[in-house]
């Protein structure tokens, strides 16, 4: 089967929609993400995919799959990546840690409840616990990326030593203080 062409940078994920070594090294060093988890997941066109379809979203993670929107292939942002890598990726953790089947009945539960609450569709979504986590992660990528320092060392990485280990200390040097 012919490949798309996506934008995706192929130094965070490859052509085969998973994460490279030097990115699994950096979210199990930096957020303590399971390595299976990140070894599990596949990243893959949304677009004639039921799943997405339904549901048309930015990007949905469904079990061990991240879909992504049509917007999201042509993001060639290296920044922009890291934040999307690391919130479906929070997902894919807490899915691998609940289970499937209970993730998603609780994220629908919660949905329905936050929505009886706020009304407002987004806002009921935001506050979605599920939700929270990840975005709590993501803006600490965010934050990260923020320290011109960082993407510097980071886009060497990618560069000259794209290595599990690597990634691995550099995570772990910048989250500290996280756990
Ligand atoms: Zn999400």
């Amino acid at each position: 089967m012919q490949k798309r062409r996506t934008n995706i940078p192929t130094t965070l994920i490859t052509s085969e929609g998973k994460l490279t070594e030097v990115v699994i090294g950096f979210l199990v060093g930096g957020f303590g993400f399971s390595e299976s988890s990140l070894r599990n997941t596949v990243w893959k066109y949304g677009p004639g995919n039921f799943i997405y379809d339904h549901s048309k979203p930015n990007a949905i993670t469904w079990f061990n799959k991240v879909y992504y929107a049509e917007i999201w292939s042509n993001e060639d942002n290296i920044a922009i990546w890291m934040r999307y890598i690391v919130h479906e990726q929070r997902h894919r953790y807490d899915i691998d840690i609940s289970g499937g089947i209970r993730f998603y009945t609780s994220y629908l539960q919660d949905y329905f409840q936050q929505k009886r609450n706020v009304k407002e569709a987004h806002q009921a979504y935001l506050n979605i616990y599920w939700e929270e986590l990840a975005y709590s992660d993501e803006y600490l990528m965010a934050d990260i990326l923020t320290k011109t320092d960082f993407l510097e060392q980071w886009e060497g990485l990618l560069e000259t030593n794209p290595s599990f280990s690597a990634g691995f200390e550099l995570g772990k040097k910048y989250f500290l203080n996280k756990f």
